[in-house]
């Protein structure tokens, strides 16, 4: 699929002269289309909802839109939650799905009527001893070991993944929770990440109803929802085939009538917790070129780093970039685009044909919207930048202001010295 920007040249230009680069930029009316369209596709199933994992774009602007269009959270620590929090998300919007949590998160998750994920066996002894009691509705998060394969190869390893409980210890858990009080459970696994095939998710929800199935036979604990939690990827690569999200859902509800119709299950609510899927097309970072380099590589040099965007230096993923106003020039000239950090695998592309990039030039880095900005760090004690909102109507709002050297230097504001210089 070609890869254009959900902006022109102008529209950016324009935006910078407000907001120096660099900065996020995310589109209300991608994140909106995109969010109707998951709905659409699981309309078959009544208690249908997205909660969307706030750890890929924890920006209460965008949660927002999100809980406008019927999605919950779903958040795995503490100021997740008091983002959650913030933004009105009550109850059952919010999963709580943590792992190795630390015991007074699980507090804060109560408090809030949040649904508890259990991550393993010995978090129930752990959350009866910080609520002091265990939650009618609770739910258990399952690895099957092994590897996840799919017709056409391995998808992942979950035998090699922290997450999760056996299934005897999920049959186990259900008994225990059944007998300390819960009434409503859930099923919830995350077995493979970024998967750009329509198969994932079915074969995914085929290994959990069929889980269910048992599960209700051996504990005759009353199962109401099923969570499919993240997974359901993007083509980063122009050359990869998007999901099709309408046969996705198609392939759930046909392993749903399969599997958990005829077991008396026609009543459970599918969940899914998609963070990459929701954002990351519908987000990019905006640099400008601004050194180039002639040694043993031709190098372009960029006012944006791997802190801004860390997933090339630590993955070696790919994110197509845009040199905006020569999208149709020939792509003649091999670059590779860095970052300032004294570090070498700061680079946003190695080797990629671009056309020829002068210096000025606005680079749009594409699919940045989730597990982007929220990865970002301070090394070399650069700064994280803002974040804007392209919004419906074609203005722009700002979601963030960028950082300042007062904000990297506020955990010294106990010590006289750096109070005195700022
Ligand atoms: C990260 C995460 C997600 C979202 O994953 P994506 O790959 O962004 O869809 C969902 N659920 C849990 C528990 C996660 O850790």
């Amino acid at each position: 699929m070609e890869k254009k920007p959900f902006v022109t040249k102008e529209q950016l230009e324009a935006i910078a002269k407000e907001y120096p680069t660099p900065f996020y930029l995310y589109d209300e009316k991608g994140i909106r289309e995109n969010a109707k369209a998951l709905l659409e596709a699981f309309s078959w199933n009544k208690g249908f909802k997205e909660y969307f994992a706030v750890k890929a774009t924890p920006n209460p602007f965008i949660l927002k839109i999100l809980r406008e269009m019927g999605c919950g959270t779903d958040c795995s620590s503490l100021t997740e939650l008091m983002m959650s929090r913030a933004c009105g998300f009550r109850g059952h919007e919010i999963m709580f799905s943590s792992n190795d949590t630390p015991p007074e998160e699980f507090k804060l998750a109560d408090e809030l009527g949040a649904i508890i994920n259990l991550d393993d066996f010995t978090h129930i002894a752990c959350l009866e001893e910080v609520l002091g009691k265990i939650p009618e509705t609770i739910c258990c998060r399952f690895n099957p070991g092994g590897v996840f394969e799919i017709a056409n190869g391995i998808m992942d390893n979950p035998g090699d993944a922290k997450y999760g409980m056996t299934e005897e210890q999920m049959t186990e858990a259900y008994k225990i929770l059944m007998e300390k009080g819960a009434k409503h459970f859930g099923i919830h696994a995350f077995l493979a990440s970024n998967t750009v095939t329509n198969e994932y998710y079915p074969m995914l929800a085929k290994v959990l109803f069929e889980l269910a199935v048992r599960l209700k036979k051996a504990t005759g604990a009353n199962i109401e929802f099923i969570n499919l939690s993240g997974g359901i990827g993007i083509p980063y690569r122009p050359e990869q085939e998007p999901n099709d999200i309408r046969v996705i859902g198609a392939g759930v509800k046909k392993a749903f009538e399969e599997i958990l119709v005829p077991a008396g299950l026609g009543d459970v609510a599918i969940f899914t917790e998609l963070g990459r899927f929701m954002l990351g097309p519908h987000g990019v970072l905006v640099t400008r070129a601004i050194h180039e380099k002639h040694i043993h590589k031709e190098y372009i040099g960029v006012d944006a780093c791997a802190a801004n965007l860390m997933r090339p230096a630590i993955y070696g993923a790919y994110h197509h970039i845009t040199v905006m106003g020569k999208e149709n020039a020939p792509c003649d000239h091999k670059y590779d685009v860095t970052g300032s950090l004294c570090e070498n695998n700061d680079k946003f592309a190695i080797d990629r044909m671009l056309p020829k990039i002068d210096m000025g030039d606005l680079l749009v880095i594409h699919d940045a919207g989730a597990h982007g900005f929220s990865m970002g760090y301070n090394y070399n004690g650069r700064l994280r930048s803002a974040e804007l909102l392209l919004k419906e109507d074609g203005s722009v709002e700002m979601i963030r202001r960028a950082e300042t050297p007062e904000d990297y230097f506020a955990t010294f504001d106990f010590c006289p010295i750096f109070r005195d210089q700022s």
